[in-house]
């Protein structure tokens, strides 16, 4: 089956001791290069051959073993057995790595395997069904990473395969898996690339429970649009993301605050509904009454009741709230028990709540839509809602009500869309952290408007962002941005936001602009 291996192993049984390599060592004359082969060097032949060679060779090595057991016992050596281990108990030593990779990238070219793609269909399967693929990256000329590294990138393919094709078996996903792994490796040398192909190529694999599925095998699921397809959509949202000096000027957080030194508690604010001044360790400590008007006052049209002939229509500013306008207007037509406020010092944010940066977890989305809903709280403006909508399929992959860390003051229901929070409705914010990142990774291209609310509120540090209101925002002014409503009308000539706030909606609608200003300038 495979002459090289053979010959090694009667090499080794010909000379299994130590004592045997050093006679070896003084005669050169007589060794071959197979003939210098020890069992300490074969043990790693051994390692590598099964862990990245397919069944047959596996169960000659099985027997090779027995062989070596039994001719070490016939001769009293037991312990040599150890040496050739199949599963070391250790790890191997970081400086054997390259030997071990290098030995098997020379010894693999030299086995001669059935077929070079693994991927078997249904016939193939029932030709041989005594060799299963195994879950391990086949061998590639310039391979773009360690082995290693290609093991964990497979592993993590099979996992999001058995979660994407529930219905299929699990060879079905190893297979899929190692022939899309090694359609990556081959493609390029280089591991960033190699990381995206394969992200790419499971991202294709739709899910079997999602509306717009299409049959589960790679050949079958070609985009129906470009703007479908990763590959040709990925590169342009990434000229699209904000480089870092415009996320800085929008008030993004980049790197860790440092740790605040002063008396947040002692801080005199200023109410964000009413302007009235306020102790913040005193917030919630009696009962302030908060009254103001919840909607900003807006240019309206006023007709003067006279009986001229003459347009005696003026303009005037009317809260929309109660319909009054500011001149008749009381100090505000909602009541609140405390004043509310929001931090806007990066350092006093993350006393309050810290700021980490995104995980680096195995996620499945390239490219997402998000918006965050927030109330006011004790701790400030808090989030209490996060939606992610997935760019390609737009469809939701995380909507959950968060509980705030602060005490409630104001949901803000007219905006947030939340009218309650229980604990059945709703996730902590450390879970809502940990289900977030099973979606997105630093790699992820998160896509909104005015991101750096969401962002501060969530306490994220992310850099691959696309934000609509600083790419088409008419105004230079980063506090005067148009808002998203403008731009959906502008470009999509749609009315958005005509309800209560829904953050599905606006995500969504950053998603639509992106795609609409793709295709507008690349088709
Ligand atoms: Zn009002
Ligand atoms: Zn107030
Ligand atoms: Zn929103």
């Amino acid at each position: 089956m495979n002459c090289m291996f053979n010959h090694s192993s009667e090499k080794v049984m010909k000379q299994p001791s130590a004592a045997s390599k050093v006679d070896q060592q003084q005669q050169p004359e007589d060794s071959t290069e197979g003939d210098r082969e020890n069992p300490e060097q074969l043990s790693g032949t051994v390692k590598t051959l099964s862990k990245f060679s397919s069944d047959p060779i596996k169960t000659d090595s099985s027997d090779f073993l027995n062989k070596v057991f039994q001719n070490n016992k016939e001769n009293g050596e037991v312990k040599q057995v150890h040496k050739i281990s199949l599963f070391p108990s250790s790890a191997p030593r970081s400086d054997e790595k390259t030997d071990s990779e290098g030995s098997f990238l020379s010894r693999a070219t030299v086995i001669k395997r059935p077929a070079e793609d693994s991927f078997e269909d249904e016939t193939s399967k029932k030709q041989k069904p005594s060799t299963p693929t195994r879950l391990l990256p086949k061998s590639v000329l310039n391979p773009p990473t360690t082995v290693q590294e290609r093991m964990r990138y497979l592993k993590n393919a099979h996992e999001s395969l058995k979660s994407k094709l529930r219905n299929k078996d699990d060879q079905y996903c190893v297979n899929l898996a190692v022939k899309l792994e090694l359609e990556a490796a081959k493609s390029t040398t280089s591991k960033n690339v190699y990381e995206r192909a394969l992200k790419i190529a499971i991202y294709k694999i739709r899910s079997e429970d999602s509306p717009q599925g299409t049959p589960s095998s790679s050949e079958s699921s070609q985009p129906v649009s470009k703007i479908d397809d990763p590959d040709w959509v990925i590169p342009k949202l990434s000229k699209l993301m904000a480089p870092k000096n415009k996320l800085k000027r929008n008030s993004f957080i980049l790197q860790i605050p440092p740790p605040y030194d002063g008396h947040l508690s002692k801080k005199v604010m200023q109410c964000s509904h009413c302007g009235d001044d306020f102790i913040l360790g005193e917030q919630m400590l009696h009962d302030d009454k908060c009254v103001y008007h919840p909607e900003r006052p807006k240019l309206t049209k006023q007709v003067a009741l006279t009986n001229s002939r003459y347009n005696n229509s003026y303009n005037t500013r009317t809260y929309p709230c109660c319909n009054t306008t500011i001149d008749d207007a009381t100090a505000g037509c909602a009541t609140l028990k405390h004043h509310v406020y929001k931090l806007e010092d990066p350092i006093e944010m993350h006393h309050k709540i810290p700021f980490i940066f995104t995980a680096d977890r195995n996620v499945d989305y390239l490219a997402v839509g998000l918006d965050c809903e927030m109330g006011w709280t004790s701790f400030g403006f808090e989030l209490i809602r996060v939606t992610v909508v997935d760019f390609f399929t737009e469809e939701k992959i995380l909507d959950t009500i968060v509980q705030p860390l602060g005490k409630m003051i104001d949901l803000n229901t007219k905006f947030s869309g939340v009218s309650e929070i229980t604990d059945s409705n709703s996730v902590s914010f450390k879970k809502m952290r940990d289900l977030l990142f099973n979606v997105i990774n630093r790699q992820t291209i998160i896509i909104g408007h005015g991101l750096e609310n969401d962002m501060n509120v969530l306490r994220l540090i992310h850099t691959k962002i696309i934000d609509t209101s600083i790419l088409y925002s008419t105004h230079y002014d980063p506090k005067r941005k148009d808002p998203l409503r403008l731009l959906v009308s502008n470009f999509l000539n749609r009315k958005i936001q005509s309800g209560e706030h829904d953050s599905m909606e606006d995500a969504l609608a950053c998603i639509h602009i992106i795609k609409h200003k793709i295709l507008e300038r690349y088709t």
